[in-house]
């Protein structure tokens, strides 16, 4: 493990203007190494190199197949170097090892799709009569520029960068200040598959410093951010001065509506993924349950089970996947679930099973359920982003599609039962951009994905969010007889 890692700007490996910052591994709590921090003139210098490729051509004016090509290669680059990265994700982000194989082949998935996509982002003739011939084509819009959150760095930046390269776009990616490391390979993926220099820059820096320097830049052409909404709101109006467009994936506080006729054995699966995987630090986890009454004492016990199932402890003594959950990223977020846990219980909330810290060094939550949730608690409406589930009930379709869509939130929902009728209603009524029946995180990289609300919004995933990454440009011509 190296013990100085430095940002990639134009095809180098540099230092950075803001010094550098300590990255810790939340397993122990202990030093992992340090991180190199842009300053607002770094950021400056990535951007000014992806703009200048993107002039150049070498990107964009290459065939779709061979940009493909190499966007496909960088996955497999991930996937060769899969153990080195697992280990240094897991570390500087304390998921589970096995949980890091799994996030970096998602990762890798990405580049495969968009890979293939890339030939496929075709226009259309439009006709005009007589006279005219009229054609549309589709243009990457130049510089994006990708802010990343730290409960997935690689997925995170693999979903947008994929993209963002299949359509010929070149790309400033900043790294989350907790989990900056691994994205260390991204700058060697560009360099395996031969992308030109400055195509791909991927700097740490502080969200306020260079976070906010990327955003406001002027020659930044396209922005995707993954985060919280109240940074999701400050990069948006930053992108609203320059009039580039912005993806937002922000949090969510998702339900699962669980009717009485559900499959509850199969549904204790989707509590263990819904909410402790990634010790519940995903935006789109499945942080409230809205339990049928005549169902809901047997399904809590359930879910205790499911939860005291889990054995938690450092992820990277966690190389074989199975019942285990690892630390949270920080003893800070951790502190704030304890704090909105300890708020809960204030409120009237019971805590059925977690609800404390392990007494050892290290991030570590007990994979926690809430019963006695009502709609109207703190716990039922603020993202814990933590292994925090809620529980709330319901007696009627109408009172549990209230409950479930009673947040700002709308990220994605949940429905279980086998009556049909009742699962395409409650596809329909739910205010969220994706409905999940009778499986948590159903879909995959094909599926799109974006909020309702203050969920945010554009799409990623799936053929909708190749669209965030091109203009459109008509060409109409006028034909002589
Ligand atoms: P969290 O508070 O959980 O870290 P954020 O949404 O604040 O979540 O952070 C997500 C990403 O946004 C990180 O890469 C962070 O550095 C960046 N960020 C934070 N503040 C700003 C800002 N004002 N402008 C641009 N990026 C920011």
């Amino acid at each position: 493990m190296k013990d100085y890692w430095q940002n990639y700007i134009d095809g180098a490996f540099v230092d950075g203007g803001a010094g550098r910052i300590d990255v810790i591994n939340p397993g122990n709590g202990e030093k992992l190494a340090e991180q190199a921090l842009a300053d607002s003139a770094d950021v400056d210098r990535a951007v000014q190199a992806a703009r200048r490729v993107h002039l150049s051509g070498a990107l964009s004016d290459l065939r779709p197949v061979e940009r493909g090509r190499m966007v496909q290669a960088m996955g497999r680059y991930l996937l060769e170097h899969i153990d080195e990265i697992a280990k240094v994700l897991t570390l500087e982000q304390g998921k589970p090892l096995w949980e890091s194989q799994i996030e970096i082949e998602g990762a890798a998935r990405y580049f495969e799709y968009y890979g293939n996509q890339a030939e496929t982002v075709e226009g259309r003739s439009i006709p005009l009569g007589k006279g005219y011939f009229d054609f549309t084509t589709y243009e990457p819009f130049g510089v994006s520029a990708q802010i990343i959150p730290w409960n997935y760095p690689i997925e995170m930046t693999a979903r947008s960068l994929s993209a963002a390269l299949a359509t010929g776009n070149t790309c400033v990616i900043k790294t989350p200040e907790l989990t900056p490391l691994s994205n260390a390979w991204f700058a060697h993926a560009a360099e395996a598959v031969g992308l030109p220099k400055g195509a791909v820059n991927i700097l740490c820096g502080l969200g306020h410093d260079a976070g906010a320097a990327l955003s406001a830049h002027s020659d930044v052409n396209q922005i995707v951010f993954t985060g919280s909404v109240p940074t999701g709101i400050v990069i948006a109006s930053a992108a609203a001065q320059n009039v580039v467009p912005c993806v937002l994936e922000l949090g969510g506080k998702s339900a699962a509506i669980v009717h009485d006729d559900a499959d509850l054995d199969a549904f204790e699966n989707d509590v263990r993924w819904g909410i402790y995987f990634n010790a519940g630090q995903v935006c789109s986890a499945m942080s409230r349950v809205i339990a049928h009454d005549s169902i809901h004492d047997a399904l809590v016990e359930r879910m205790v089970g499911v939860a005291q199932s889990l054995e938690v402890k450092a992820g990277i003594e966690q190389p074989e996947f199975g019942a285990t959950m690892g630390a949270m990223v920080s003893d800070a977020q951790r502190d704030r679930a304890l704090g909105m846990i300890a708020e809960a219980q204030s409120q009237g909330a019971r805590v059925a099973t977690g609800g404390h810290k392990l007494n050892r060094p290290g991030a570590f939550l007990e994979p926690t359920i809430l019963t006695d949730v009502t709609p109207d608690m703190t716990i039922a409406n603020e993202e814990v982003f933590g292994p925090v589930l809620s529980v709330l009930k319901f007696s009627s379709d109408e009172q549990a599609f209230r409950i479930a869509n009673g947040t700002p939130y709308g990220l994605v929902g949940g429905v279980f039962t086998r009556d049909l009728d009742r699962a395409t209603s409650a596809a329909r009524q739910l205010r969220a951009g994706q409905v999940f029946v009778n499986e948590w995180y159903a879909g995959g990289v094909e599926t799109p994905f974006g909020g309702y609300g203050k969920s945010g919004y554009g799409r990623e995933k799936g053929r909708e969010a190749l669209w965030n990454y091109v203009q459109t440009k008509n060409v109409a011509i006028k034909l002589k007889g």
